[in-house]
């Protein structure tokens, strides 16, 4: 359909139209197999959702997308039946439409400030995005972009996360050789190793990986750098110019109970690293074994919680959820929520775990709770958890704990120039994402502690551009990084105020 055939539509009359639903595959068959869940959008339905945009002449949306996609100007092109031409403007300033389109708490972020949302559902942003990204996937229409003539600098990006593949495009763009060292043997970070199959098809950053190598990325795997080389070996004898840290968060926080290190209690980043990233669900076609049993309880109500019980289901367990607040009060986005209780997870709320009891064997056969209550809203307007000395215990054979990760330590303690804050956070710049060390840049949830996809792309852009004028010699003044052992990066701010009571929370207890 051209803009011509389109009748002209007033604003009220797009406000009034009809938000259209992504369609999901049913509960019953999608717990059977790690399957996509979300359907996508026909291109009906993507051109009947883009007509809900207002093309608003000062669009917050963009504002508040931490990569500043220019959203109307796509949503515009999708209008007029041109998804090819729609992910060209949003590929300007976004490298992983698809994963983001996916992943991305839109809820909290674009959409959050999106005029139509003010009364309606807001405009799906996301889900035009993603629309967008799977047509030119599904169509092999992606372009290579334009990469400038070698300088000769050298790169070295620690991380394949979404922060590390971010730098490395943005980087090798500009004529830089980049190489990229993953602990891992395979790139993607949490993408390929935490969010679940269900949610975010492998192959989409796989291909995402390739394209980077097209453009000349090279990956090294299996490199833990601080262990098998440092940042000074990188800076001093690889011959690096400089250096970026995207080394994410993967320190998982436990409870400190009884049982905690019995036989099948897990974090749930080992828990999900397993299944993904090492195939256990293949076991014994894949050698990486999982005691995951029948009955699985899962601790926290935040995302990684709700991909953690979506998962289990998948694998056939019976699983509970155990939560310490109520539902109300549960971190987890409420989509995500929403799409693990339509999967059949039984729900605890307002139980704190306080032992996991064991067999002969030391393997955990059943969880004992305290019943809570909830006091009333304290300065920040949250309510506390209060004990009420009422206990319960139920089976399970399985546990993983979701309760949050705190920053993979390796890099700053085995070079002590890189200057932390009190909760091992790496401190940066907040202008150019330098560190304390000469040289050497960092982002993503290294720098926050844990966020978002998109959260540390943005960051990884803003590190790239800072990382080229330093090798052009062009950022001489010397980086501001903190000194006070309290400072948190607070470097976006969410959406709106809503959005803000909302925010995601790294704690997910
Ligand atoms: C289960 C789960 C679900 C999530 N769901 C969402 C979601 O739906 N939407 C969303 O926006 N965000 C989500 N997040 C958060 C999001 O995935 C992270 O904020 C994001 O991946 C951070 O990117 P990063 O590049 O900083 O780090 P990571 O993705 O953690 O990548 C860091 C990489 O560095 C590697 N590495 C670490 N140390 C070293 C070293 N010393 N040497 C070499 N390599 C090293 C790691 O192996 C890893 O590959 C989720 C997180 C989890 C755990
Ligand atoms: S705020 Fe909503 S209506 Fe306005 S331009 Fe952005 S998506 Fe369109």
């Amino acid at each position: 359909m051209t803009t011509e055939e389109r009748p002209k539509l007033s604003n009220k009359d797009r406000i009034l139209m009809p938000h259209q639903e992504m369609p999901l595959r049913p509960a019953e068959s999608r717990v059977l197999n790690f399957e996509e869940v979300p359907i996508g959008y026909s291109a009906e339905q993507a051109e009947k959702e883009a007509m809900r945009c207002l093309q608003c002449k000062k669009p917050h949306c963009i504002e508040a997308c931490p990569v500043g996609i220019n959203i109307p100007g796509f949503i515009k092109l999708i209008e007029q039946g041109k998804p090819e031409e729609a992910i060209k403007v949003i590929r300007q300033t976004n490298f992983l439409p698809a994963a983001c389109g996916r992943v991305c708490p839109q809820d909290k972020q674009c959409q959050a400030v999106c005029v139509v949302g003010r009364k309606h559902h807001p405009v799906g942003i996301g889900n035009l995005e993603r629309y967008a990204a799977d047509y030119e996937r599904l169509h092999r229409k992606m372009e290579m972009p334009e990469v400038l003539p070698p300088t000769g600098k050298k790169v070295a990006i620690i991380g394949s996360g979404p922060a590390g593949l971010t730098a490395a495009y943005e980087l090798v763009t500009k004529g830089h050789e980049v190489i990229v060292f993953e602990a891992f043997h395979r790139a993607g970070g949490v993408m390929v190793y935490g969010i679940p199959r269900f949610r975010l098809p492998i192959q989409i950053v796989d291909e995402d990986i390739k394209f980077l190598e097209k453009l000349g990325v090279k990956f090294v795997y299996n490199m833990i750098i601080g262990k098998v080389m440092s940042l000074d070996d990188l800076l001093e004898k690889e011959g690096f110019d400089a250096v970026f840290v995207g080394t994410g968060a993967g320190l998982p926080r436990m409870l400190d109970i009884p049982g905690s290190n019995a036989n099948g209690v897990y974090s749930a980043n080992e828990y999900l690293t397993r299944i993904y990233l090492m195939e256990a669900k293949k076991f014994p076609t894949y050698t990486t074994p999982l005691y995951s049993g029948k009955k699985l309880a899962v601790i926290g109500a935040g995302n990684t919680a709700m991909d953690v019980m979506r998962t289990g289901k998948r694998l056939g367990a019976d699983v509970t959820c155990y939560y310490r607040r109520s539902r109300e009060e549960a971190p987890a986005r409420s989509e995500e929520l929403k799409h693990a209780e339509q999967e059949f997870i039984n729900w605890r709320w307002l139980s704190n775990p306080v032992e996991f009891i064991v067999d002969e064997n030391n393997f955990v056969k059943q969880i004992r709770c305290e019943k809570m209550e909830l006091s009333e809203p304290d300065e920040t307007g949250r309510r506390k958890p209060v004990s009420t000395g009422q206990y319960f215990v139920e089976d399970c054979d399985t546990v993983v704990m979701s309760l949050g990760c705190s920053v993979n330590p390796i890099i700053p303690s085995t070079d002590k120039m890189v200057r932390t804050n009190k909760w091992g956070v790496i401190m940066v710049d907040d202008a150019t994402c330098q560190t304390s060390k000469k040289g050497v840049f960092a982002g993503g949830d290294a720098i926050t502690g844990g966020s978002t996809v998109i959260l540390a792309m943005g960051q990884a852009k803003k590190a790239a551009a800072a990382i080229d004028q330093y090798l052009k010699g062009q950022l001489t003044e010397e980086a501001k990084v903190p000194t006070d052992p309290n400072y948190s990066v607070q470097s976006w701010k969410p959406a709106s105020r809503k959005a803000e009571k909302e925010g995601q929370s790294v704690d997910a207890r």
